[in-house]
């Protein structure tokens, strides 16, 4: 009995996916072991939104992954970070799908990207193959799982995207089953005064709300009361069966007084208006807490499309002498809800928190170019780098800039530029502009443009960025095997390659002078060359591998063994 109301419970899910034309059953799981997500359609995550599932692997590599349909392979793409090693399969109802982080492909696909790969002398790697010069069927196997590119641990990522919009979209829609019977998790509630006589129990700031769980399982606020244009925000997460994972929330639905203000869900959205996350989140509180508090109410710089109902952008006008009742409801999927209550009274009370603007000598005007001459180093920002007026922080050390903070986000690029004419040229070429990291206080490259006497970065991140020179080559070191030994039994040469400053720039090796594809991993700064691939001309092997950093130094090692 259990068993056919949960049939019918699916059939109700899916007849509502089916209205909105998703096909259902039509592509079968990518994976053949149970759908157990570490990521979710539409997650928070920097500067985007998670495009996809991530699939658990039994924290395992080398699972097969399997053609959801039949289809044709349109793009391969193999990068150092990002989507690692990518497949594209583009399929006739209309719909792409993609594979991400994977060990390697299937093996007419393997074949075909590594000619190109040798073709090239190049690890990383992207193609439109011709539609129909690699043809799949349903169920064939045509990848392995992995956990190549910014991969943090062993997983499939997994994207259903529009073939014609290239519009991702999310993949449960399709009739996967993934067991969900958990409510979303609700972690905090901040309110937020946004009109200038705004306030919220005696707040000109945004303050953390109190609320507590009723004996019905919903949530409710202590009473609050406020005045003027008000906004709200929540955080929290969503929970499978199944995995521990904290995994992002399917809708957020904002109503007042019975009427919806805001909803948005993860149906889908497109890449371009991703980044504008940032105008989602709080971005300030994400900066200093690293949580993301999803914003109720939309910012005027918000392009975001996900909206499905909004009133007065879902802000809320609270007028003295009447009482308003909030309705926050966060869904997943599988329509699991938690709910969420916040009783206002309209009601101004003494101000005992006045608005605090910190101000710098430095006031951007969003919607206009803004350049700052710091002596030394210019700092120059296009008009709409940023979402808002701001007072920006500015420092200027010796070869030094330190630009505002983590609480702002950029939107687009904006460039420094260090005059380095004090330099003779001899030292410039071992110098570079770097960033220094808050969080490990090291440095990192920051790609520079060397140009008569200045240095050009550009960036989209804040900190501390300075003059730096790296005059140490990279250090490569044979990982597992020895020189003038008898390497028969081998099925991989693997290498360490590492440089401590400006960093990897390009590697390359050759055997007995021929090119042989090196694959990189940064994550475990190895790379590895499969003796699969056959390029081998006598007995005595002579290995040579170069690596150059990004100021040009360096390292050439050469070692001979020996192989039949
Ligand atoms: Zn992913």
């Amino acid at each position: 009995m259990q068993a056919r109301i949960f049939l019918l419970f699916l059939t109700v899910t899916q007849l509502i996916n089916a209205q909105k034309e998703y096909p259902q059953d039509f592509f079968r799981s990518p994976m053949d072991i149970p759908i157990v997500l570490a990521g979710t359609f539409g997650e928070l995550r920097s500067n985007h939104f998670h495009a996809g599932l991530d699939i658990k692997t039994q924290l395992r590599q080398g699972l097969p992954i399997y053609g959801i349909a039949d289809g044709t392979v349109t793009r391969i793409k193999i990068s150092h970070w990002g989507y690692g090693k990518a497949l594209y399969v583009a399929h006739p109802n209309g719909y792409t799908s993609v594979y991400a982080h994977l060990k390697k492909f299937g093996p007419e696909i393997e074949a075909y990207i590594k000619k190109l790969q040798y073709q090239k002398k190049s690890y990383e790697i992207e193609v439109f193959p011709e539609y129909g010069e690699l043809k799949i069927k349903k169920g064939d196997v045509i990848a392995y799982s992995g956990n190549t590119g910014g991969s943090s641990g062993p997983h499939l990522h997994f994207e259903i995207r529009s073939s014609v919009t290239e519009k991702p979209t999310n993949p449960l829609l399709y009739g996967y089953e993934v067991r969900d019977a958990t409510n979303p998790t609700l972690l905090g509630l901040f309110g937020y005064p946004l009109s200038n006589d705004a306030q919220i129990n005696g707040s000109e700031n945004k303050l953390q709300l109190n609320f507590s769980k009723q004996a019905d399982g919903t949530f409710l606020a202590d009473e609050i009361k406020a005045s003027g244009t008000i906004g709200f925000g929540v955080n929290g997460f969503d929970r499978q069966d199944m995995a521990a994972n904290k995994n992002g929330i399917y809708s957020v639905v904002q109503k007042v007084n019975g009427k919806t203000y805001s909803a948005y869900d993860f149906e889908t959205f497109s890449f371009a208006e991703s980044r504008y996350i940032n105008t989602l989140i709080d971005y300030e509180h994400f900066g200093k807490y690293r949580q993301r508090v999803q914003k109720l109410y939309k910012e005027p710089a918000n392009k975001l499309g996900i909206y499905s109902k909004l009133y007065q952008d879902g802000k809320i006008n609270i007028q003295d002498g009447l009482d308003y009742t909030v309705e926050i409801l966060l869904e997943d999927f599988e329509h699991n809800q938690t709910k969420l209550v916040i009783p206002i009274k309209g009601s101004k009370v003494p101000i005992k928190s006045k608005k605090n603007i910190s101000k710098t000598d430095h006031l951007i005007l969003a919607n206009k170019p803004n350049s700052f001459d710091l002596g030394g180093a210019k700092v120059y920002f296009p008009e709409n780098v940023f979402y808002d007026n701001f007072y920006i922080d500015l420092e200027k050390g010796a070869d030094t800039v330190k630009i505002h903070d983590n609480t702002v986000a950029a939107h687009r690029n904006f460039t420094i530029t260090f005059d380095v004419a004090k330099y003779n040229l001899e030292d410039r070429k071992k110098m570079f502009i770097a960033r220094l990291r808050e969080n490990d206080n090291m440095s990192s490259y920051s790609k520079t443009y060397k140009r008569g006497n200045t240095f050009t970065t550009r960036t989209k991140t804040f900190g501390t960025y300075t003059l730096a020179k790296d005059t140490t080559p990279p250090v490569i070191t044979p990982k597992n095997f020895k020189a003038e030994k008898w390497l028969n039994n081998y099925n991989y040469l693997s290498l360490t390659i590492a440089d401590d400053l400006s960093g990897i720039n390009t590697y390359s090796a050759t055997l007995n002078g021929e090119w042989i594809l090196m694959e990189y991993e940064p994550k475990t700064r190895t790379i590895t060359y499969n003796f699969d691939d056959k390029i081998l001309t006598s007995t005595k092997c002579d290995l040579k591998v170069t690596v150059i950093d990004n100021v040009g130094n360096t390292t050439i090692l050469e070692q001979t063994f020996y192989r039949k």
